[in-house]
């Protein structure tokens, strides 16, 4: 029988991610015609309000936080789609409420698909997946989800606290659901310049053959913010730079960059080649960790409301890991993440080997930046090569420039969408390749998990100052210089801009 409808339930569908970037993400999808037919989007949260009360809330969200304002007919005919439904995830009783209004909404269109979002604090994630399953919501794991209409469920960040509460989530979704119906966000995944480290790796031949341990010296991945913790001190402060950025984000790039050619896009080869990267990453011993890395926190961290007093959470990460595998022995990967820094810039860079013998002069040796692939995720998008050039009309003295290519220049006029919109349309679409399997978020936990203890003021107290604006503390760059490396610069500035 054919499937009729599909039903999105949003479990926390008035909160911040839901009107911030849920919703405007739909209403894109929608206007691009990019939403399967017959979608009712069923909002579900703790306060008490009606269709029309939640239409006008996600109307005005849409005008706030979209890139577009809605256009009055298309928004009229989105809206009439969205409905309401007050309940507490915490209440069995209410997700029998939840069934009664989906058969009601789905009436005359059975079998419908149903998609549950779990738009909500972490802490609901275990009930609610016990809930949907006690309920019947979840259908029976596994079965029949073509047939009789498919089930999935969309879990947001973050997954787990360490590893044995990620194991935990784990076997507690495990229980309801088949591994094929769950679906794990880092939205890091969803945006369109990490999609295109995969295009730009494994569509040009020319890269690949350089892709290893006999032409790369180093690779450098930095995810950098400009601002502090903000008004999210309370939740920052119990989670910190590697619960936050490290354990998900950084890892998934390094494994993009990292990961051997998959001989497919569909989910299971991609996500088995990144998952082939993360076993192959040097287990530390706590000492190693110590070693390789470096935790900061900025000056003023203490001060801002909501932070514990004598607080220990790291507001900056460097580390410096290996991926023993035949392709990368021996070439240090260094991931650095932090707030309050100099520059908001999320970058890859891939610096090859210097040529084996200098028959040039230079005018400083230092000043000679060896080959360089700077792949810029944010804020400008592009790519950048640097290679040395001869300066003009001063003997055979050398610089290093850079080859660019801009995202903006190239797309003129073609909007990059907001990473949901991506996620959001796969989820619907049954596509899982960009969200997370849970061997994954298990190894990333046990990757990070001797910096956690560092983390809890275990071998490692306090960690170092920094001053708000800068790069971090300068055993950041001690970390590199014990290999004879260096930062280089962001997105294919110079090295001194980067100073
Ligand atoms: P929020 O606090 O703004 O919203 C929470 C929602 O849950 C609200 O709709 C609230 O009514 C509802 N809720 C709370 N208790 C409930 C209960 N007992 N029963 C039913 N509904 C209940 O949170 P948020 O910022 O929207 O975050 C939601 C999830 O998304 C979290 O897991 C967060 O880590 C993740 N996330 C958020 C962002 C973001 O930009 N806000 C980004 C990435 C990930």
């Amino acid at each position: 029988m054919a499937v009729e409808a599909t039903t999105l339930i949003i479990f926390g569908g008035t909160g911040d991610l839901a009107r911030r970037k849920l919703l405007p993400a739909l209403f894109q999808l929608g206007c691009k015609g990019r939403l399967p037919d017959n979608l009712r989007i069923v909002g579900f949260a703790r306060q008490q309000r009606s269709d029309d009360g939640y239409r006008d809330l996600m109307g005005e969200s849409v005008r706030e936080f979209g890139s577009l304002a809605p256009h009055a007919d298309e928004w009229t005919d989105f809206a009439k789609n969205l409905f309401y439904l007050p309940g507490d995830l915490d209440v069995p009783g209410d997700y029998a409420n939840l069934q009664s209004r989906l058969k009601e909404l789905e009436e005359g269109q059975e079998p419908a698909n149903r998609l549950f979002y779990l738009s909500v604090a972490p802490r609901f994630f275990e009930a609610a997946i016990a809930n949907l399953g006690s309920s019947g919501l979840a259908g029976e794991p596994g079965l029949g989800r073509i047939e009789h209409g498919w089930r999935r469920a969309v879990i947001e960040k973050p997954f787990g606290r360490d590893l044995d509460s990620a194991r935990t989530l784990n076997d507690a979704v495990g229980r309801v659901f088949d591994e094929s119906q769950v679906y794990r966000i880092d939205h890091y995944l969803g945006k369109e310049t990490v999609q295109n480290l995969l295009v730009f790796r494994f569509s040009n031949t020319i890269f690949e053959p350089l892709w290893n341990r006999n032409y790369v010296d180093n690779i450098q991945i930095t995810a950098a913010e400009e601002v502090s913790v903000e008004d999210r001190a309370g939740y920052y402060d119990n989670s910190g730079v590697v619960r936050d950025m490290v354990q998900n984000h950084l890892l998934q790039l390094l494994t993009m960059v990292a990961m051997e050619p998959p001989n497919a896009m569909d989910a299971n080869s991609l996500r088995n080649h990144k998952i082939e990267v993360l076993r192959a990453i040097r287990r530390w011993e706590p000492a190693d960790a110590t070693q390789n890395t470096v935790l900061g926190q900025y000056k003023g961290y203490l001060e801002e409301r909501g932070v514990a007093s004598g607080s220990s959470t790291p507001t900056f990460a460097a580390l410096r890991l290996y991926v023993d595998n035949w392709r990368w022995q021996g070439v240090p990967f260094y991931l650095r993440t932090g707030k309050s820094m100099a520059e908001k810039v999320t970058e890859i860079v891939i610096q090859f080997k210097r040529p084996p013998h200098m028959m040039f002069s230079v005018a400083d040796a230092d000043d000679l930046s060896p080959n360089s692939l700077a792949l810029c995720l944010q804020p400008d998008e592009g790519v950048h090569l640097r290679f040395g050039v001869k300066i003009p009309d001063q003997g055979m003295i050398m610089d290093s420039k850079d080859m660019s290519f801009h995202y903006d220049s190239a797309f003129k006029d073609q909007d990059i969408p907001e990473a949901y919109e991506r996620l959001l349309q796969d989820a619907l679409e049954g596509d899982a390749s960009l969200f997370i399997r849970s061997d994954h978020i298990e190894q990333a936990w046990r990757i990070v998990e001797h910096l956690l203890e560092n983390q809890s003021g275990v071998s490692n107290p306090q960690p170092e100052q920094y001053d708000p604006g800068s790069w971090g503390p300068e055993s950041s760059d001690r970390l590199l210089a014990e290999n004879g490396h260096r930062w280089l610069g962001v997105c294919g500035l110079d090295q001194e801009a980067h100073a």
